[in-house]
């Protein structure tokens, strides 16, 4: 299109447009609100081949024009049928329902528009970030003269960031790349194996340390570990201790951990995505001792700090290391410069100003408020576990460490591929019926359920009340033994074999 005065500049986010700007933002405020009223639970239970039609059908050749109109596809194509994180019967993954003072951070991060891989195209946000970052840094106990670090897309981006640094940190004391291994406990994220694989050491390179009998990291099989890797003559390149592991919210040791580091010359990494959140519990800070003598750390802003999609970050104390990720280009961000270019210490160029989110929740809410709420689910999971626990029918795997509890509906008399596949359909069942979702898992090749609790204003009575659920569809799929037909996938079971078992009305 040629410029010409019939070129539609109202779009554009800009001072001439400002009640335009206004309108669509409200507008899109009321068709949101309206449609929370209208949400009675955390799903609808729709499964792939329904959610992917309508969005297949959609010709984006032709545009509506029309944001009323383009509101209402959205709602048919994702509101209606969204996972809902702030519906007490939502409990499956590590997903937050979210502050306001973090969405009203949300709106001026992208109308504003920064990117924070350059002062020249942040000023202020350059410096908001740094802040944040030596905050989060105080409170894992570092001296913020010497530590750094800088947000990141997620707990994933800032475990493979925290991995380049410690490989980039062996390497230049000359150790080989085919020599290196990594140590992490069995209950580790995958994303330790994801960053292996990425920077080229594979997936051999990760030892699996076994657990104790508290899923913590066995700090006497790690100590054999390194001790044969360094018999073999490999170079133990870091130890990743988990703080807060994905099913069972275990930490790690981390004093021991960091004793064994310093005796092998191990770069310390402290995985604290879910646990991260303790900095900010006046209660609980204390389970994260030792973190503080971590080369480097993970938190995930967006799981425990009450966050929207994305906000983490990777600390490093020794600022010196975050060089291993430095690449100065002469377009952006050249050598010479004098800016303070975020940029030098990320794995991304072009980055969104998240920091805003955490920053507006910290100077609205408070710090304090932030681990109330995280107090407050952690207290929950405590609860829910002694109230269920006594059950005949229920099968506790552990008491909850953090905010998770792992547990299945385990009626006397079942043998373990029947509990599978009975769990299995309960979970499918759940979804279908859209009052509540719960995650799966296994535990020691055993098929489990998970409550991931991160909702404080869940109650006690609506978490029993979602076991209350699984066991009522645990008796009813016993009772019609369809527990005895293969798992094809959990939306197939949900949409045809096990049908009859949701109510007219609500799935659509
Ligand atoms: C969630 C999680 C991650 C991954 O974080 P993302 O933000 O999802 O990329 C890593 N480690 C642990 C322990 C986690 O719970």
């Amino acid at each position: 299109m040629s410029r010409s005065e019939d070129l539609p500049l109202h779009h554009l986010f800009h001072p001439d447009n400002v009640s335009e700007y206004a309108a669509t933002v409200r507008g899109g405020l009321d068709h949101l609100a309206g449609h929370l009223d209208r949400v009675t639970g955390p799903a609808t239970g729709v499964g792939p081949e329904r959610a992917a039609k309508p969005v297949r059908d959609v010709d984006l050749d032709s545009p509506l024009g029309d944001t009323a109109a383009a509101l209402d596809e959205v709602s048919r194509l994702w509101l209606d049928d969204a996972v809902w994180f702030h519906e007490p019967g939502y409990a499956a993954h590590l997903n937050c329902p979210v502050v306001v003072p973090a969405l009203l951070g949300e709106l001026l991060i992208s109308s504003v528009n920064s990117s924070l891989d350059t002062f020249d195209q942040s000023v202020g946000g350059t410096f908001i970030e740094r802040q944040l970052i030596d905050w989060t840094a105080a409170r894992i106990g570092w001296d913020t003269s010497d530590s750094d670090g800088v947000f990141t897309s997620g707990g994933s981006q800032s475990n493979l960031h925290a991995l380049l640094l410690a490989r980039g940190h062996i390497m230049a004391r000359g150790a080989e790349l085919a020599s290196l291994r990594i140590f992490a406990s069995a209950d580790s994220h995958f994303s330790v194996q994801k960053s292996a694989r990425l920077l080229g050491l594979g997936d051999a390179a990760v030892v699996a340390v076994p657990t104790d009998e508290r899923r913590r990291m066995d700090i006497v099989a790690l100590g054999r570990a390194l001790a044969e890797c360094d018999a073999a003559g490999l170079v133990p390149m870091a130890v990743v201790a988990t703080a807060g592991t994905t099913d069972f919210g275990a930490i790690d040791p981390l004093p021991e951990i960091a004793g064994l580091c310093r005796t092998y010359g191990a770069w310390f990494h402290v995985d604290a995505a879910y646990g991260g959140g303790l900095l900010a519990s006046t209660r609980r800070r204390h389970l994260l001792s030792g973190v503080e003598k971590a080369d480097s750390v993970t938190i995930d802003y967006h799981k425990t700090w009450f966050q929207p999609v994305s906000s983490s970050a990777v600390l490093v104390r020794d600022a010196g290391t975050m060089g291993h990720a430095s690449y100065y280009a002469d377009y952006l961000n050249p050598k010479e410069s004098a800016d303070p270019n975020q940029v030098d210490k990320s794995l991304q160029t072009t980055r969104r100003f998240d920091a805003l989110k955490l920053w507006l929740t910290l100077r609205i809410m408070g710090p304090d408020t932030i681990g109330a709420y995280f107090d407050a689910v952690i207290d929950l999971a405590a609860e829910v576990h002694d109230a269920i626990a006594p059950a005949a029918d229920i099968e506790v795997a552990a008491r909850p460490n953090l905010s998770t509890l792992v547990f299945r509906y385990a009626p006397a008399g079942s043998g373990e591929d029947e509990l599978a596949l009975l769990n299995t359909k309960i979970r499918a069942t759940l979804y279908a019926r859209g009052r509540a979702m719960v995650a799966a898992t296994k535990v020691d090749g055993r098929q489990f359920l998970k409550f991931t609790l991160l909702n404080p204003k869940a109650t006690l009575a609506d978490i029993v009340g979602i076991v209350d659920q699984i066991r009522s569809i645990g008796e009813e799929l016993v009772c019609e033994q369809i527990a005895a037909q293969p798992v094809v996938s959990p939306y197939v079971l949900a949409g045809r074999d096990i049908g009859l078992l949701v109510p007219a009305g609500v799935a659509r």
